[in-house]
């Protein structure tokens, strides 16, 4: 059993601040690609625990806010073909898309419901033989396996009513893919629950041709601080290297079910990301196999061209290059209430969680 109120002990926390503040003397540049680590960044209020010098990035870490805006346009679409039921998770309905979202697609009178996982997609489809069941597969490693797990689940059991549009993603295309890109980093914080499913192997390749640190961390503050510190001591030393500050989750190879099940039902493909653009590899996309439940091939339905909501910067803030305050429509009218771009929307996005934490 894991036990996290060690990880929040107030002692821990502030022993583990003044390790860094002892060893850190150079400025450095840390980015988390982990909506959970912004969030917790955010409420333990870790940046007021580091020297200046450090700097914390947030990266494109939630899936909600990396979600390209055509994809909301195609789900908008699919929802309003007669008998269909979309199955979404919560964060999704109220992003805008160009022309609607799904929370308006909803009001006027589509199908849309909000489901727990992609299996509650399948019991659905399973208790509506005449009906379409789309469910909007999104997210990275950690949601992709259970994707996965229903579609080889109704492939089994003869469901042929249930579909997935796709924009599920893997981290590691995008995370070399904003070093190489240009945004300059000394290390990642590295995600928690896509690293249970991958283990530390995959970063490899990261350190190795993009030459920054990767460190795994988990969601309490001494598990981020005590990342921090090993990355702090990687740049002190001039070294970059995987190392694993979540040890208790984490293992070097990964859930290999997860890993079995993924690669089984998906094959690898390119992938928009709100922001950041194509990336070659970076989405999954079904395999032959399985094509007969991909959406993207059951419905033919015609699409705006997608548009962002002018004066939005989720781009920009997605790769670190500004912060959400620096956005005009930050706070005005952009709020969680009345999101108008995706980093707002999710309880998880970086717009979200300044506009929490920095307003209380
Ligand atoms: S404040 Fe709103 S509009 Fe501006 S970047 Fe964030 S989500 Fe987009």
């Amino acid at each position: 059993m894991i036990f996290v109120d060690e990880y929040r002990d107030r002692e821990l926390v502030h022993s583990l601040s003044r390790q860094i503040h002892a060893e850190s003397r150079r400025a450095i540049a840390l980015m988390e690609v982990c909506g959970s680590h912004t969030m917790a960044i955010g409420r333990f209020g870790i940046r007021s625990l580091l020297p200046d010098h450090i700097r914390l990035i947030s990266g494109p870490g939630c899936p909600v806010c990396v979600t390209e805006i055509g994809y909301i346009d195609h789900a908008c679409a699919i929802a309003a073909e007669p008998d269909v039921i979309i199955t979404t998770f919560g964060d999704l309905i109220r992003v805008p898309g160009s022309l609607s979202s799904l929370e308006r697609e909803r009001a006027r009178g589509a199908d849309i419901r909000v489901v727990q996982s992609s299996l509650d997609a399948l019991h659905i489809a399973r208790d509506n033989p005449d009906r379409k069941v789309v469910f909007l597969g999104i997210g990275f490693e950690t949601t992709a396996p259970t994707t996965a797990a229903a579609i080889a689940q109704a492939a089994r059991d003869g469901v042929s009513n249930i579909f997935v549009l796709s924009a599920h993603k893997v981290m590691k295309p995008a995370m070399m893919a904003l070093v190489t890109g240009g945004v300059s980093l000394d290390g990642y914080i590295c995600p928690g629950h896509v690293s249970i499913v991958t283990g530390a192997a995959m970063y490899k390749e990261i350190v190795a041709e993009c030459g920054v640190g990767c460190v795994i961390s988990g969601f309490e503050p001494a598990d981020i601080l005590l990342a921090i510190l090993m990355l702090v001591r990687q740049a002190e030393r001039g070294e970059h290297a995987v190392e694993i500050a979540y040890k208790r989750a984490v293992t070097w190879d990964g859930s290999r079910p997860a890993q079995r099940l993924m690669d089984d039902v998906f094959v690898p493909r390119d992938a928009v990301w709100r922001g950041l653009g194509t990336i070659p590899a970076s989405g999954l996309g079904l395999a032959t196999e399985y094509n007969r439940f991909d959406a993207e091939g059951a419905f033919t339905v015609d699409l705006p061209v997608a548009k962002e909501p002018a004066g939005c910067r989720c781009g920009e803030v997605l790769k670190g290059r500004c912060e959400p305050a620096d956005c005009p429509l930050f706070g005005a009218p952009c709020t969680p209430e009345n999101p108008v771009g995706a980093c707002m929307v999710s309880s998880e996005g970086t717009c979200a969680a300044h506009y929490r934490y920095h307003n209380e």
